[in-house]
């Protein structure tokens, strides 16, 4: 009996060694693999694998030059900090870097149970890495919650091409660099939609879920998919609860977006979510100009949100920071994007 339990403890410890080392060899030749099984994705097959392709290619060049590069910017920092920022690989350790900076972690920034919560730090949390205040939650559910961290992080107003423009004063600062910058080559850089096209308020993002929410509802109660009681209920839910039942809706092919055809995230980030509360967020009317968009990222300003095409957040970095900050770069045909890497 003993020689049986002691054999079975070397069983186990072969299996546990083997899979530790399973683990480590994945994690440390880990590619980027599109999430095929995101109920979200828009994506063709074939668009993810070009995309992939190429990102990887312009990772592993970019990751390079990063690493020699980044090092005299290094020295100044104190020598826990070096060790930290040497160590932190990939998206999600450098996340967790950058939150305690503030005073935050992954886990009080999102809940990630809540697969609304999961995606938004998964697949728009570049700006969580940004070098100005990051949002202290992915998802607010009250105009006190986003009042509140808006006044902690600060901004500043400009009038810009006619509009008030309100922004965290580093995210300022660097848009008018790259304004002014763009002037001397001869290109514009203007604010899309006036005001809207940086600070915006709790409220607004809730009205602009309302403005696909409900007529989405009295479509499907015209298509008998929803009933009256179904429908009082949604609409009484907690925001939270109810973003989470319009997307289990969506699985059953009741859409929520303007046509009826599609997620409603495809049409407006779910309430609470949007970068424009942490006043990260930029939309330019010129963001299919190349140029344009070389002169934002020069300033730190990048596009974050995939087929959000005008919108640029705050970062802070160079583009050849970027990869060392476990964020790869993917090519659709309306440009560049800057991801998180998992
Ligand atoms: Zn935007």
């Amino acid at each position: 009996m003993f020689i049986i339990l002691t054999k079975m403890k070397t069983y186990k410890s072969i299996i546990f060694v083997t899979l530790l080392i399973v683990q480590v060899l994945l994690s440390a030749c880990y590619e980027p693999v599109a999430n095929t099984s995101d109920d979200f994705s828009e994506d063709s097959p074939e668009t993810i694998s070009e995309t992939n392709t190429s990102t990887d290619v312009t990772n592993k060049s970019e990751n390079l030059e990063t690493n020699t590069a980044s090092e005299p910017e290094n020295t100044s920092m104190t020598e826990t900090t070096k060790t930290e920022t040497k160590t932190a690989v990939g998206f999600r350790a450098n996340l967790e870097q950058k939150l305690s900076q503030h005073g935050l972690s992954i886990s009080t920034v999102a809940n990630e149970s809540s697969p609304v919560e999961k995606r938004i730090l998964n697949e728009y949390g570049a700006v969580f890495l940004t070098k100005a205040t990051p949002p202290d939650k992915t998802m607010f559910t009250s105009d006190s919650e986003v009042n509140a961290f808006q006044s902690k992080a600060g901004s500043s107003s400009e009038s810009i091409g006619g509009a008030t423009i309100e922004l965290q004063t580093a995210a300022m600062e660097a848009l008018k660099k790259a304004i002014a910058e763009a002037k001397q080559s001869g290109v514009k850089i203007t604010p899309r939609d006036g005001a809207e096209a940086a600070k915006r308020s709790y409220k607004k993002t809730l009205d602009l879920w309302n403005s696909r929410f409900e007529p989405a509802l009295k479509h499907w109660k015209s298509k008998k998919r929803l009933t009256d009681e179904q429908i009082s209920r949604l609409k009484s839910l907690p925001i939270k609860q109810q973003v989470q039942e319009v997307l289990e809706l969506e699985k059953q092919g009741i859409y929520f977006n303007t046509f009826f055809n599609n997620s409603i995230l495809y049409s407006v980030a779910a309430p609470g979510t949007s970068q424009h509360l942490s006043m990260l967020a930029f939309d330019a009317t010129e963001f299919g100009n190349k140029k344009v968009r070389q002169i934002m990222a020069k300033h730190g300003w990048f596009r974050t949100v995939q087929n959000d095409e005008p919108h640029f957040t705050y970062l802070g970095y160079q583009e050849s920071e970027l990869p060392r900050l476990g964020l790869k770069k993917v090519t659709k045909k309306g440009g560049e994007f800057w991801v998180p890497d998992v």
